[in-house]
């Protein structure tokens, strides 16, 4: 018998959805605006009626950046999320569409992207990786035995792995995280630095075409981010023997020049010679790789 979910994907702009079988055909795919300002139980009932709106199912996932406790479904606190503080969205949700709380799971939203990537993306069929997400900052998800693994409930998070004690300040409050080296900011920034001439200040996809292109800077720059990032996933590389990395997120357009001073950086930092044997793939969902994730958690929670 086939049944369905609901994934939602839950940003502070946008509410990314859908409606997906469990063998992972999509039936349905919708994009609302949260309308925070009218406060967190408004949103809550939004939700509802956008679950109700794509078909309902027997489960539903939800992706959310931020602190959560996954068991309870509680949002603690999220930054991008204004009102979900200390805030019950598993009740909440269950309470608004009839479903049992054991049928609707909160889950860290770079983690449903990851599962995402894994169940319907660029990672299909591979049972063990580690998605990584070039954005503002670096996410990460983990994928043991074809399923999430977060330990506690923080595991994954590659973004603050420390490669520098000494480093730039990282938002964790900590020095050196990889993605204060490596992440699209951070990239911007050591663009900048570099004195980089670009079209539109901080355009990395153009900087990445001129490395592309060979332009020596470029491509040296590119090595440089590449190899740090490296350096962070190295020791990931020796704690759990991964093969496979996928990144996404905006700055993952970039891959094909990063990839050398990856493996560079994952040589330097893990032993083995296992650098050459990486598989680095790029996500392919995109913006939809968080709602499908989620809606694929829902299943597996039950
Ligand atoms: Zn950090």
């Amino acid at each position: 018998m086939s049944t369905t979910q609901v994934g939602i994907d839950l940003g502070g702009t946008a509410a990314k959805s859908g409606r997906v079988t469990h063998t992972g055909e999509i039936l349905a795919e919708r994009t609302i605006d949260p309308g925070f300002a009218d406060g967190p139980e408004r949103v809550l009932d939004r939700l509802a009626s956008l679950f109700h709106e794509l078909g309902g199912g027997d489960a539903l996932g939800i992706g959310v950046p931020g602190f959560l406790e996954r068991e309870r479904g509680f949002v603690i606190a999220s930054p991008n999320l204004p009102g979900f503080v200390n805030l019950d969205v598993k009740g909440g949700l269950a309470r608004r569409t009839g479903l049992s709380p054991s049928r609707v799971h909160v889950e860290n939203d770079a983690n449903a992207a990851a599962v995402g990537e894994l169940w319907l993306g660029a990672g299909r069929g591979e049972r063990d990786a580690l998605v990584v997400t070039l954005g503002t900052g670096i996410g990460g998800g983990l994928i043991l035995n074809g399923e999430l693994y977060a330990g506690a409930g923080m595991g994954g998070e590659v973004g603050h792995v420390v490669i520098d004690p000494q480093g730039p300040t990282c938002g964790c409050g900590k020095r050196g995280c990889v993605e204060t080296f490596a992440s699209a900011t951070a990239a911007k920034r050591r663009a900048l630095a570099a004195g980089l001439p670009l079209e539109q200040p901080g355009d990395l996809m153009l900087l990445a075409q001129r490395a592309r292109d060979g332009h020596a800077a470029e491509k040296k720059l590119m090595t440089d981010i590449g190899r740090d990032l490296g350096r962070g996933l190295g020791p990931v590389v020796c704690l759990l023997d991964l093969r496979v990395f996928v990144f996404g997120g905006g700055f993952s357009g970039a891959l094909d020049v990063l990839e050398a001073g990856i493996r560079e950086g994952i040589e330097e930092r893990s032993f083995g010679g296992r650098a050459s044997e990486m598989k680095l793939l790029r996500a392919t969902l995109g913006p939809s790789a968080g709602w499908i994730g989620a809606a694929r958690v829902a299943i597996a929670a039950r």
